[in-house]
């Protein structure tokens, strides 16, 4: 239905391009690959099928890392699954093949315009050696929506989420089983139309390559410090911050970076005239204090467009809910209110939350030029998380790893 859209779209902007000669030429080529999809949408198979899988793995299996030498995205299995799109005639069949190079022309409009888009997910060996998965349904539709922003095809999710369980059988012995060790799953749909013209891609690629990661904190909890970046933001309202798209990221690392040279381990993105909190790096932002009424509440800003829908940030909240002991809110929560709750001792945990590290403490802001200094366990100095922190994280291990019955885990 969005491709009709566009279409009718292009078809408006194809009259003024006729209107004006030459100018706006290239308008013409996009009405065309609308025209063609919108003509072939009928015939194209709309998905792929995980029956249909052919599988033809690696047969020279390389030598598994160490559990203590590993990090984080480093080191790849052997194998990858691969399915290819072109607009005549839709998905084709997926393939598990051998971890290897891809080739693309260097036209293909994604090494141009970004048309990237991709997904972040762990598998947990549980203390029975079963493989699970933490709410991949919502990896899939999240994939959809992103590669949906970009004109790029979709897809049934709950195919792809069985392509993948086969992928996780065939490397298996990649798959860490020590408690706080996961397979970092990778989904990437990349746009390959072999023209530099700036329209929808009338070829696609999408694949899963796996990487076997440790903990994100071997030693425990290290709470960060973040700078707050006040000369650039992430996302704004109608942009694409809401989706997990290439684009957004490569712009992100020079205010990191900054950050680092100042000695902060992390940059805070803000919005707006009154510096409104939206996510911290690349994850979603916690914060939990006693509000002026003087009721303990847990906030996150709202889904407005800015922020990533976190798979970790949803289950958060939805613990939270559960657990019914203090005031859970998606609102809108800006810098002046932290300095405000700091000051008068109301602030009591800050986190950032993601797939990488399921929750990240956080222990000081430096904002224009101070610092704020965020509490983490008052009752022991020595730990680097807040109780709420610490609870949240293991709550979601536990479910994560099969220790707690939940339908969130799903078995391979
Ligand atoms: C992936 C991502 C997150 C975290 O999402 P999870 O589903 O919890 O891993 C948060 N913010 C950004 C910008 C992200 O890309």
């Amino acid at each position: 239905m969005i491709l009709q859209t566009i279409f009718s779209q292009t078809k408006t902007l194809a009259r003024t391009a006729r209107l004006s000669t030459g100018v706006l030429r290239p308008t013409f080529s996009l009405a065309t690959t609308l025209q063609q999809r919108a003509n072939s949408t009928a015939a194209a198979a709309s998905t792929f099928r995980a029956a249909d899988l052919e599988k033809s793995p690696s047969t020279q299996l390389k030598e598994l890392v160490p559990n203590q030498d590993l990090i984080f995205g480093h080191t790849f299995t052997d194998n990858m699954l691969m399915v290819e799109w072109d607009v005549e005639k839709g998905w084709g069949k997926p393939v598990i093949k051998p971890y290897g190079k891809i080739a693309i022309e260097p036209s293909s409009v994604v090494l141009h315009y970004s048309f990237e888009c991709f997904e972040g997910m762990k598998a947990y060996k549980d203390k029975q050696g079963r493989v699970r998965l933490f709410r991949p349904d919502l990896n899939m539709q999240r994939l959809n929506r992103s590669s949906e922003r970009l004109t790029l095809p979709n897809f049934d999710g709950n195919e792809l989420t069985e392509c993948i369980k086969e992928l996780l059988r065939t490397d298996d012995r990649w798959i860490p089983s020590d408690r706080g060790y996961s397979l970092y799953i990778r989904p990437t749909v990349i746009g390959t139309s072999e023209f530099i013209g700036v329209g929808p891609s009338d070829r696609a690629m999408l694949f899963v390559i796996c990487c076997p990661v440790g903990p994100y904190y071997k030693t425990g909890f290290k709470a960060v410090s973040l700078q707050a970046t006040v000369d650039k933001v992430r996302a704004w309202p109608g942009g694409t911050g809401d989706s997990k798209i290439g684009g957004n990221y490569a712009p992100g690392i020079l205010p990191q970076i900054n950050a680092m040279k100042k000695g902060f381990q992390q940059n805070l993105w803000l919005f707006g005239e009154d510096h409104q909190i939206t996510e911290v790096g690349t994850m979603n932002c916690f914060v939990f204090l006693e509000n002026e009424q003087g009721e303990k509440e847990l906030v996150t800003p709202p889904l407005n467009g800015m922020i990533l829908p976190g798979v970790t940030r949803d289950s958060i909240l939805s613990l939270a809910r559960e657990w019914n002991e203090f005031k859970v809110s998606e609102r809108k929560i800006t810098m002046s209110e932290i300095v405000k709750a700091e000051k008068d001792g109301r602030l009591i945990e800050m986190f950032g939350t993601g797939t990488a590290c399921v929750v990240s403490p956080i222990k000081m802001i430096g904002y224009e030029g101070k610092e704020i200094h965020v509490p983490l366990d008052p009752k022991d100095p020595n730990t680097q998380a807040g109780p709420l922190t610490k609870r949240l994280n293991d709550t979601l291990l536990a479910i994560q790893y099969g220790e707690i019955e939940h339908p969130w885990s799903v078995l391979v």
